[in-house]
This record gives C-alpha cells, sequence and structure tokens, in this order.
C-alpha cells in the first residue's frame, strides 16, 4: 500500500525536520530530474551500496542489471532494499566549518523490488533508454533474446518514500555573528549544475562523417 511521503516510522525526517518535503510532486520531479540511484543490499551480514542508472515510472522505479550481479541477484529474491537519490546543488559556506554543508534533493525508497519479464520487461527498458538517453530508443539496435535473457529487470514501488531538501543560507551559531574576526568572513553558497559537455564521436563515426544527430545536440542539464 502507498503511504503518504515521509508519513511511516522508518521514513518520517528526524533530523532536521523542517527540510522533509511531503509534496509526491515534488519527489517525482527529483526523480525524475536524477539519473544514478544508490541501492543498497545486503550479504553475508555486510551492506553493499551500488550505484546503477535508473528510471521512474509512474509511482515505480525501474533498473536492471547483469543476471550475474551480486546486487541484482540479492534484490531479484525480493531482499528489503534501499533506494536513494541524490542531486547535489550546491556547497554551503557557513562562518564556521561545522555549520558549512550543502545544497541537495534527496530521496529515499525502502522495499522490495520485483523482477519484470516479458513485455513489462522489453517496456523497462525503452523507459530507462529514453530517460538516460532520450532519443535515443529510435535509433539504436534492440536487445538480443541472448542480451534480455543476461538481464535482470527490477521495479521498485513508491509505496514507501521520504524526501530531504537543503536549501537557502548557512545556519551560523549567532555567536560568529557578532564575533569580530568571525563576523566580517565571506559566508554564503555556491551553486553547482550537472552539465552534459560536448558530443565527442568514436573513431568509427569520425571516419564515416556521421553528424551528431540532434536528439544528442538537444541534451540540456
Ligand atoms: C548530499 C548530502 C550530504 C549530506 N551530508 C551530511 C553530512 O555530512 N553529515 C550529516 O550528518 N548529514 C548529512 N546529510 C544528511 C543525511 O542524509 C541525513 O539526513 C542525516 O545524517 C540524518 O540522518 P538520520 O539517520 O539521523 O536521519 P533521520 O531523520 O533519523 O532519518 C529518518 C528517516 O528520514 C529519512 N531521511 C533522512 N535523511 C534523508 C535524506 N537525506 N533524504 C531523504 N530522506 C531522508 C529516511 O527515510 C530516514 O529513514 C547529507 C545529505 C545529503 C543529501
Amino acid at each position: 500500500m502507498t503511504s503518504p511521503v515521509g508519513a511511516t516510522d522508518r521514513t518520517s525526517v528526524r533530523r532536521f525536520p523542517e527540510k522533509a518535503v511531503k509534496d509526491r510532486s515534488e519527489v517525482n520531479a527529483i526523480l525524475d530530474a536524477g539519473l544514478v540511484a544508490h541501492v543498497s543490499c545486503v550479504v553475508d551480514g555486510q551492506p553493499f551500496v551500488m550505484p546503477v542508472g535508473y528510471a521512474r515510472d509512474g509511482d515505480r522505479v525501474l533498473f536492471h542489471g547483469s543476471t550475474a550481479s551480486r546486487l541484482f541477484k540479492n534484490l531479484a529474491a525480493g531482499q528489503a532494499c534501499c533506494f536513494t537519490v541524490t542531486l547535489l546543488d550546491g556547497m554551503v559556506l557557513a562562518r564556521s566549518a561545522f555549520e558549512s554543508s550543502m545544497h541537495y534533493r534527496c530521496v529515499i525508497a525502502l522495499g522490495s523490488c520485483v523482477v519484470l519479464e516479458g513485455d513489462e520487461k522489453e517496456a523497462a527498458l525503452i523507459r530507462i533508454t529514453d530517460h538516460l538517453l532520450p532519443g535515443r530508443t529510435d535509433e539504436a539496435r534492440k536487445a538480443a533474446p541472448k542480451e534480455s535473457k543476461a538481464t535482470l529487470m527490477l521495479a521498485l514501488n513508491l509505496d514507501e518514500v521520504s524526501c530531504k531538501v537543503s536549501e537557502g543560507d548557512p545556519d551560523d551559531v549567532p555567536s560568529d555573528l557578532t564575533d569580530p574576526i568571525y563576523s566580517n568572513i565571506w559566508a554564503g553558497y555556491v551553486p553547482m549544475k550537472e552539465v552534459f559537455g560536448e558530443p565527442v564521436a568514436d573513431p568509427m563515426t569520425t571516419e564515416k562523417n556521421i553528424p551528431t544527430p540532434d536528439y544528442i545536440k538537444k541534451w540540456k542539464r
């Protein structure tokens, strides 16, 4: 059953609760802006956290990997997992190193994955490609049956989710704001953005003089 954002005991933000976001549309916007998630699993009592590409598909997230991957094998078996997407938006410079921090938007989803097969798996692969490489699906070769068989496609429902967003000015301790030395140092924040660079053609593309497709030229972050 889908719970409101941050509403369960496990997802209620306790540390700096004023940074908690309860709006599902903001959660979706963060998931749609991200490309990489960090997914955890525990093997023999040892937690591992692995980065994966992903896409949101309505009220679930999709990600795929090799059937040989330890992470994917464990998650396919239904192990509990934690799925985290973090967007880093800036560095916050307070007057003390202690109060310095970061601007971020972060979503955490808890639950167990299900394995997608058949048409659902094919549709999920297209959804992920459309999110990570918009425009590429029409042009790229489709997965061969052998490649598809070697791929585990997982879906995690966004049933139990939390969201925390940090923004704004540094939060200095009051004594630093009146201190004759520390009140005179620069404080504020430096925004950060993820950007695509100029596309670089591989040697065969260059040799054959294949122009960069418009859909790639349009990629912006
Ligand atoms: C880029 C980045 C850098 C950070 N750097 C630091 C750091 O250096 N030191 C530090 O102490 N904290 C840092 N944080 C915040 C950190 O993620 C935790 O929120 C914080 O440490 C409190 O953890 P807790 O387990 O006590 O939180 P609690 O509030 O007890 O967590 C309860 C529940 O709230 C939710 N929750 C907690 N944190 C987040 C989150 N970030 N995003 C979404 N849901 C969340 C989860 O569902 C969690 O189970 C950083 C966060 C980000 C995104």
